[in-house]
């Protein structure tokens, strides 16, 4: 479907030439529109698509890069090469795509398959001579183009649950080989049956002063408002609250194309083709990131803030805020469609009333300074030293710090860096002056963010000088704690001497608060191979695959945690 438009476009190129030049530049989203190979790639699954979620689709901190294919409900499903081409990478890892195989097609794209079960036997047998030498359960290998060349519907791997999983699928990605960019997979025909339109929840009016402060506005929600008349004056922009769903399912999927038009100008587009690992952290500055943190509700925001460059807004000569300051009537329309063409629109006028005043946004209580996001910003006190990187912010702003007494054993004081609700592109340095840190302790401080609900988030951190130094990509609450306190091994199916009949010995591992680095097993003496599955805090290991032989034998499990606390445990066991 996607090819003949783009036929049809080339056949008028031609014949009128001059004027096509002039809609193409005034209109990028044609532009956008690159032929992409169509019946090339087969299906990954040799059953019906039906996804759990959609390329584009708003996820924490960054845009989803390809699709959740759902696996009827089971792993172990066959999982097929979708074209010729070979392994280019293997990778395994207890949290993220978990098991995951990368092919290069030689048309330039490169397919990923993630959350895998296993790989094809000869892949396995590669990662566990590998992981053997290491000795070590997380890989990231990339194999030479003549080791392992797949054929177009192959089997290659079996479908799992792995790594950040939470439900058996298939989370697959077209990737273009030079960029890496990937790409959405419905422009090369892996489709899904689609006849529902996206439903709008609500519309947000966020009410800006004339010289604008990005961080400080007032906003209003309306839950319905089609066809309504708002009254209000100034410069404006809107948000919106909306989900697409495919045909069948009932979980929420992103939306495709979104435009904003006023008095029938287009102001605000937005689609998703294409995305890139570089500008994926900008979706919190295309949804509105404070709701997202405090509600939960993704907004978007049908505006751009200045130092926003994702590559997935079509109009490039306007932000999308509107100055309603004419005394007159306006005609809003918001409109989302789905990559099918499903849409849904709504509309409704807005009254200019120029006895209407926007309130001038008052600097915060604990301002200190303002900061540019074009520039490296320092602030330097005795008891916090923050560098912003440049583009680590999206908008200037007026930053905000003040201190307060921790009621816990901390070795610093509470630090409210600016607001939580304000987002960082990039990570700033920190560096928090300790108060009184006994020697023993120098090894194992770390900064802790206080998440919402009052609880510790380790980001790390190094002492030097009385300072505590580490890296954040979040604002909000800091304060500096020493983790002293060793991993938990809890064994499953393993104790004292106990007489084994299963193959695998199982156990569940957590660390409270520096998180775990490391965990390593032997048996009488030899490293063996421990998987590890972060989300269910397990680790197991496969006696059968390690040829422990029948009678009696000594465990012992090693896990630390990043301030070098390590936790031991130690069993004999004797395998029936
Ligand atoms: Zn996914």
């Amino acid at each position: 479907m996607q090819y003949s438009k783009k036929s049809a476009f080339h056949t008028s190129l031609t014949k009128f030439n001059s004027i096509v030049i002039i809609f193409i530049l005034s209109n990028c989203n044609l532009l956008a529109q690159k032929e992409y190979p169509q019946n090339y790639f087969r299906s990954p699954i040799d059953f019906k698509i039906l996804i759990s979620g959609n390329f584009g689709e708003l996820r924490p901190n960054h845009f989803h890069t390809g699709l959740d294919i759902l696996t009827e409900n089971r792993v172990g499903k066959n999982i097929y090469a979708i074209a010729d081409g070979y392994i280019s990478r293997i990778n395994v890892s207890s949290g993220g795509y978990g098991n995951a195989l990368y092919i290069t097609h030689p048309n330039g794209y490169v397919s990923v398959y993630a959350h895998l079960k296993s790989f094809k036997k000869e892949l396995e047998t590669y990662l566990d001579s590998v992981q053997r030498a290491k000795q070590q359960f997380e890989m990231n290998l990339y194999p030479l183009p003549d080791k392992f060349r797949v054929k177009k519907g192959e089997i290659i791997a079996l479908s799992g649950n792995s790594g950040r999983s939470y439900g058996p699928h298939l989370h697959f990605e077209i990737r273009e080989r030079e960029s890496e960019e990937p790409i959405n997979p419905f422009l090369f025909g892996i489709n899904v049956k689609d006849n529902v339109s996206p439903k709008i929840f609500s519309v947000t009016q966020y009410n800006f002063t004339d010289d604008i402060d990005w961080d400080n506005f007032s906003k209003k929600k309306y839950s319905s408002i089609n066809e309504r008349t708002l009254k209000t004056n100034g410069k404006v922009g809107f948000g919106i609250e909306l989900y697409d769903y495919t045909s069948g399912r009932h979980n929420t999927n992103g939306i495709y194309n979104l435009t904003l038009k006023i008095n029938d100008t287009v102001y605000f587009q937005s689609q998703f083709d294409k995305l890139s690992f570089y500008t994926n952290r900008y979706i919190n500055s295309y949804i509105d990131y404070g709701e997202r943190i405090f509600t939960r509700k993704k907004i978007i925001k049908c505006f751009i803030e200045p130092n926003n460059r994702l590559t997935n807004y079509l109009v490039k000569d306007k932000n999308g805020i509107y100055d309603f300051n004419d005394g007159k009537k306006h005609r809003v329309e918001i409109i989302a469609k789905d990559f099918y063409g499903n849409s849904k629109k709504v509309s409704f006028k807005v009254q200019s009333d120029t006895t209407y005043i926007t309130k001038n946004t008052n600097r915060g209580k604990h301002f200190k300074q303002k900061f540019y996001f074009q520039k490296i910003n320092y602030y330097d006190t005795r008891e916090l030293k923050i560098t912003f990187h440049r583009n680590s912010l999206l908008y200037d702003l007026e930053f905000q710090h003040y201190t307060s007494i921790p009621k816990y054993r901390a070795f610093s004081k509470i630090h409210h860096i600016h607001y939580q609700s304000t987002p960082l592109f990039n990570k700033i340095s920190l560096a928090i002056r300790v108060d009184s840190l006994p020697v023993f302790f120098c090894d194992k401080v770390l900064i802790a963010q206080i998440t919402n609900n009052g609880s510790f988030k380790s980001i790390g951190g190094k002492l030097i000088d009385n300072y505590v130094i580490s890296k954040t990509n979040i604002l909000g609450n800091f304060v500096v704690l020493v983790d002293t306190i060793a991993p938990v091994i809890k064994p499953i199916n393993i104790g004292k001497n106990s007489v084994l009949n299963q193959k695998t010995v199982r156990f569940k591992i957590f660390d409270n608060l520096s998180g775990i680095k490391s965990y390593n097993g032997y048996i009488d003496n030899k490293w063996v191979l421990f998987k590890y599955d972060a989300k269910y805090h397990l680790i197991k290991c496969d006696l059968g695959k390690e040829n422990i032989k029948i009678g009696k034998h000594k465990l012992i499990l090693k896990v630390s945690d990043y301030k070098e606390n390590v936790a031991t445990y130690e069993s004999n066991f004797i395998l029936k």
